[in-house]
């Protein structure tokens, strides 16, 4: 019987990462040499098993240096794959975990396939020692071909766990459990006999959301002001000055900036940018509480900051009206 195709899109990152020294596990980020999808797929001869494959390359850096831009030509390059070579079952994308979840949440929204979206990272370079590349990579083409995988969304997977890209993030430097869902857990896990889900993602994503990448070509500008005792007017003031569209406040859980920040807030949102009051906590909802429809402004519901980004960003890129932008935030 042919084994299923599995599209293998290269990004770069650690899991793409090879150094001469087996034991670097720290400075390899400044020194290695990326591989692109092709020879990251060939090194791992136990791939044979499970899947053919069409490797495509994208990009070979740090998932450090992934721009916005990146993420929709990486959108554009799933949908005409998925267009043309209707016969492959899945996409294993190999990313940086710096950004991985930035990504995964942008093609989450974005991608109008049911087709199991898989991106994979990993903690460790695929020349150290007990590297944790060949095992996550594995995992990632078994869930892209598992039948369970499709209309769940685009997923990641490491360390055995299958998260949805909507809720995983990181947590951890050099942990190789590093990816957590917070809140709510992931979806299910990698076994050695078989792929295990527990969960089904209940907001609406890829065919069932509002966004088509075949409508955007930028996004607009959105940035994010981390709270702390004592923060001022000057980033607010400063993303506003650099032409931000919309600003993310991380605020202090529950979701409350800083007296002096929280006027230049009031200010912003006066002009027009669109204001979203997200928690620095990194998990838990922030509700659209009375202040905040007073002044014109957005709860995050429970997305962190760098995920709220990604939904304004692509929100305004459809209207400006804060009724209908919440509404997004409720949904997606
Ligand atoms: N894991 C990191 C990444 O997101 C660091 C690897 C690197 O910068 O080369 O790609």
């Amino acid at each position: 019987m042919n084994k299923p195709l599995v599209a293998v899109i290269g990004t770069g990152g650690t899991i793409s990462s090879v150094v001469d020294d087996s034991l670097d596990v720290l400075n390899y980020p400044d020194i290695s040499r990326k591989m692109n999808s092709a020879e990251a797929i060939a090194r791992i001869q136990e791939t044979e098993r499970f899947a053919q494959y069409v490797p495509l390359p994208f990009r070979a850096v740090g998932s450090s240096a992934i721009l916005p831009s990146d993420w929709i030509e990486l959108a554009q390059l799933i949908m005409r794959t998925a267009q043309e070579r209707p016969e492959i079952r899945g996409f294993v994308i190999l990313h940086g975990t710096a950004t991985i979840e930035e990504t995964g949440y942008f093609l989450n929204l974005v991608l109008k396939t049911d087709k199991p979206v898989v991106l994979v990272g990993a903690q460790r370079p695929a020349s150290a020692v007990s590297s944790d590349v060949n095992m996550n990579v594995l995992a990632a083409v078994r869930t892209a071909i598992d039948e369970q995988s499709i209309g769940k969304g685009v997923l990641i997977v490491l360390n055995d766990e299958i998260h949805s890209a909507r809720d995983a993030t990181k947590t951890s430097t050099y942990r190789l459990q590093t990816f957590r869902s917070h809140d709510f857990g992931l979806l299910g896990h990698v076994d050695g006999d078989r792929i295990e889900f527990y969960r089904s993602p209940v907001r609406k994503h890829t065919l069932e959301s509002p966004f088509d990448i075949s409508e955007i070509s930028v996004l607009p500008r959105v940035d994010i002001v981390y709270s702390y005792a004592g923060a001022d007017a000057t980033a607010v003031d400063a993303f506003v000055a650099a032409g931000a569209k919309g600003i993310i406040s991380a605020g202090l859980a529950p979701g409350i900036p800083a007296p002096l920040e929280r006027k230049a807030l009031e200010r912003a949102a006066a002009s027009g940018v669109l204001v979203v009051q997200c928690s620095r906590a990194g998990s838990g909802r922030v509700a659209r509480r009375q202040y905040l429809c007073d002044q014109g402004m957005l709860g995050s519901d429970n997305l962190n900051p760098q995920k709220a980004r990604i939904l304004l960003a692509l929100a305004l890129t459809k209207t400006n009206d804060p009724d209908k932008i919440q509404a997004f935030f409720e949904m997606l």
